[in-house]
Order: C-alpha cells, then structure tokens, then sequence
C-alpha cells in the first residue's frame, strides 16, 4: 500500500512551527508497511487544501491528514476536506457529545466553535481524540482511506497508534510484516561505513538497507517487509545485523532508540562507577547529556565547567604555571583537569575537555576546532594489586563551527567513556580528526 500526508497550517508555511507532525507519521506508515510517496504541507486555504487532497487519492491507498480541525474561524480543513470529496459537512451528535464532555472537564460550556467541530463530510467514521477536542475522522473514497487528525503533535500521536493504525490493521486484507533495526556508529564516515559493509548480501526484494548521517554520528537502518510472519521479518533483519556488527565491531555503540549517553549511563550503573567532569569548550554540554537521564546522580558526581584559567586552577587545582606554559588548550592542561576533577570529587573517572570553538581564538598551531580530551582512572599496574591513577589525553582537529565542534566534543568525550569501560582501545577513536600523537591504554 502507498500511503501521502498533509499537514495543514500557515504556521508551517511561514517557519513559524517546523512540521513534525509528518515525520513522525511518515514513520508510523513506514512502519506499518505503507510506502509514504507524498509529503505535502498546505496553508489554510480552501482551495489548496482541496487540491491537494484530489492529487494524494489519485496516487496514494492512504492518506492523513492533520491540522486546522480547531474552532476558530481559520480552521477550514473539513469543510475544504467535504467539499474536495463533494460530501455534505453533517452534525455529528457523537462528536458533539465528545466536544462536551471534553470542556466540562475544563469548566467550559459549548460555543458555536464547538459546534463547527462536529460538523464533518458525512460517511466519516469518529476516530477518538483521548487528549484534546476535536475529534478525528475517517472517510473511504474510491477504496482509499482519508484519515484526518488534530494538528496538535501530542493528541495527533495517540490517534495515530489507537485510532489510525488498528483500523489499518483490520481493513488491509494483505498483512504486512515489517521488522527494523537502526545500528548507531559514530567515528566513520559514511563512506567508511559503506565500505565495511558493502559486500554484506541481503534478499533486496524484501529487504532495504539504509545508510543516514545524523552528526556526529552515522546510522544504518536494516528493514524487511515480509507476508509471512512476523518472527521472518525479524530473523531477516538479525541476519543482517549480525554481520554488520561483525565488520563494524566496537564502532556500533548502540541500536534503535539508545543514544551514546544512555548506553554510558549503562555501563556505568552495572560497573558500579562514578564519575565527574571537567569542561571548558563544551560549555557543559557533556555534563548536560550525562544527566538527560533520570537516575542520573548514581553515576555522575559533578560537572565543572571550568572556563577560564582562573577557573582551572581554583576549582579544579590545575597550576597556573602549567596553563602559562602550556597553554590552556594543550594535553597537559587536559590531563590536569581530568585528574583534577577526579581527585576533587573522589570518583574513579575523571574527564575533561578544552578547546577552541571558534569562531575567533584559534592560531597557526592551534586553529579553531582544536580539543584535547584527557581521561583519569585508576588501574591495577603494579604486582601488589596497588592502584594507580592512569591519565591519557589525545588532541583532536574538529570540522565545522562553533555549535558542531562542542557536539563534537562532548560525543568524543562520551565515546572515550564507553571504550574505556569496554576495556577496548581508545587511541583508535576517533582517529580521522587526531590532531596530536595518541595515548594508548
Ligand atoms: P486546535 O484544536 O488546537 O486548533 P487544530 O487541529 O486546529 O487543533 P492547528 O490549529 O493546526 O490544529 O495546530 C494546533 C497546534 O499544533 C499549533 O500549536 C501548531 O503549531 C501545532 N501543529 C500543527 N500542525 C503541526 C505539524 N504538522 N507539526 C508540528 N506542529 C504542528
Ligand atoms: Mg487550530
């Protein structure tokens, strides 16, 4: 099945709201079996939305709908919806009653937008909005499905999945299975990734497999569709992964919804550590992302964004002979921040990260996008089983402008983390951007 979407709004015309709506959507139908052909945004106008409509029934099976299903006057999207179909906007009593019960709840009596609201092309089917007013609908035209929701992203969600979807699901009468996996790697580029990978077979019939860029990091998504069975559709895409993994190795951090940081936090939990941050270009960015997640505080001690000297030196211990002399962007002050930190904050790991994120500061030798990244731990070197504190450091030469080099920053940062709690090399991360000689560990 085909299926089209389009979203309704001037808001989305004037880059005013950026239209969300059809991506997610897009996913959901992709998901579902049904190859999205059309996307198309469209103002609130009667006769565009009209039109646009007309066009999407002659080439898609399914077509949704959203935005512009409100009381106020500039919301036309049914009337222009009827008239495009050449149905009559009838009173639905169901959907007023939905209407009522809705804004009793909020202490509010029916108006004569409300009214507007349950006025839809007759033949619809109510398709029920469990967080706001305006109902949704769906009307059959020449064997097509028209689904219509609410443009509001959170009420548009629930209908997709409770309303839209199990209809679908119903009314096809050819079942589709459809299996994806997203694999996540970051320290390649797409050509890089496309090079390990590409002798890798799959059934190009029933499978695709995509390559994504999503800075810093490179996605591959695998995706089979299959009539079968489910557990078929799945074991295809197993196959494939597995492969892939076995080329890509280490460099796969994660899979799907998983991000870099979830995948430390992890890691961190299970190993039982803790650890702090030292940040000076990364403005905190790091230490943000290592606490997006709840729960955080099991592993996470503190972040300092240690942003001047003065800064190092106070709150992180770093000698100011050491900054004039090195300069505050150079391994050694790295170096000096992580175990800094680390000893500051008694964790057993200590990271930092200092650089220039332009667009001025950068010299000759240092231009902007110089980083240094050091980590601090503690390992068993000796043969009495004495612990030792371990700092390495790498410098990094980072493409882009200021908000790409601090994304950068912190993504290394956190890479660095996951392949040292792997216990596997962290002199080959990130190798297509080292600046300076490697630390091994
Ligand atoms: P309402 O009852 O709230 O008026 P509606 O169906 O008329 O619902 P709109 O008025 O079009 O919907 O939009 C309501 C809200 O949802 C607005 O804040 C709008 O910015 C947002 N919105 C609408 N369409 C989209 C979209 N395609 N992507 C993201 N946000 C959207
Ligand atoms: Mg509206």
């Amino acid at each position: 099945m085909k299926g089209e979407i389009i979203t309704i709004g001037n808001e989305l015309l004037s880059g005013l709201v950026t239209d969300t709506n059809s991506t997610f959507i897009a996913e959901r139908l992709s998901s579902f079996g049904i190859e999205p052909l059309y996307i198309t945004t469209v103002g609130d106008d009667e006769s565009r939305i009209g039109q646009s409509l007309k066009a999407a029934v002659l080439r898609a099976d399914v077509i949704v709908v959203t935005g512009g299903l409100g009381p106020t006057p500039d919301d036309i999207t049914s009337k222009a919806i009827a008239k495009a179909l050449e149905k009559r906007l009838v009173l639905f009593p169901e959907a007023l009653d939905q209407i009522e019960i809705k804004l009793k709840k909020r202490g509010i009596k029916l108006g004569p937008g409300s009214e507007r609201q349950a006025l839809l092309p007759k033949g619809s089917t109510i398709i029920k909005n469990p967080v706001g007013t305006a109902p949704g609908y769906k009307i059959s035209q020449d064997g097509k499905f028209i689904f219509v929701l609410p443009g509001v992203p959170k009420e548009m969600k629930v209908m997709i999945d409770q309303g839209v979807l199990p209809i679908l699901g119903e009314e096809s009468k050819q079942k589709i299975f459809v299996a994806k996996k997203v694999l996540k790697v970051f320290g390649l580029t797409e050509s890089q990734v496309y090079e390990r990978v590409k002798n890798i077979s799959y059934n190009k019939k029933l499978m695709q497999v995509g390559f994504l860029p999503v800075f810093p990091e490179n996605f591959i998504t695998i995706t089979a569709r299959v009539e079968d069975s489910m557990e078929s559709a799945e074991g295809l895409v197993r196959g494939v992964e597995e492969k892939m993994r076995g080329v890509l190795g280490e460099r796969v951090f994660g899979e799907d919804d998983e991000t870099l940081e979830m995948v430390v936090a992890g890691m961190l939990i299970t190993k039982g550590l803790k650890l702090a941050v030292s940040e000076s270009c990364s403005g905190g960015l790091l230490s943000k992302r290592l606490t997006d997640l709840p729960g955080s505080s099991t592993y996470f001690e503190r972040g300092v964004v240690s942003y001047s000297n003065e800064a190092k030196s106070s709150l992180i211990g770093v000698d100011q002979t050491l900054i004039q002399t090195k300069g505050a962007v150079s391994a050694d002050v790295a170096e000096a921040m992580a175990m800094g930190i680390k000893r500051g904050a008694k964790t057993d790991i200590g990271v930092s990260i200092t650089g220039i994120a332009g667009p001025s500061g950068g010299t000759e030798e240092k231009p902007v996008g110089t980083v240094f990244i050091a980590l601090a731990f503690n390992e068993d070197r000796s043969s009495n089983h004495k612990k030792e504190e371990i700092v390495i450091s790498q410098g990094y030469a980072f493409p882009g402008d200021r908000e790409s080099i601090r994304l950068i920053s912190s993504e290394m940062a956190l890479e660095w983390i996951r392949r040292y709690l792997l216990g596997g090399k962290i002199a080959e991360v990130g190798e297509r951007w080292r600046a300076t000689e490697a630390v091994d560990i």
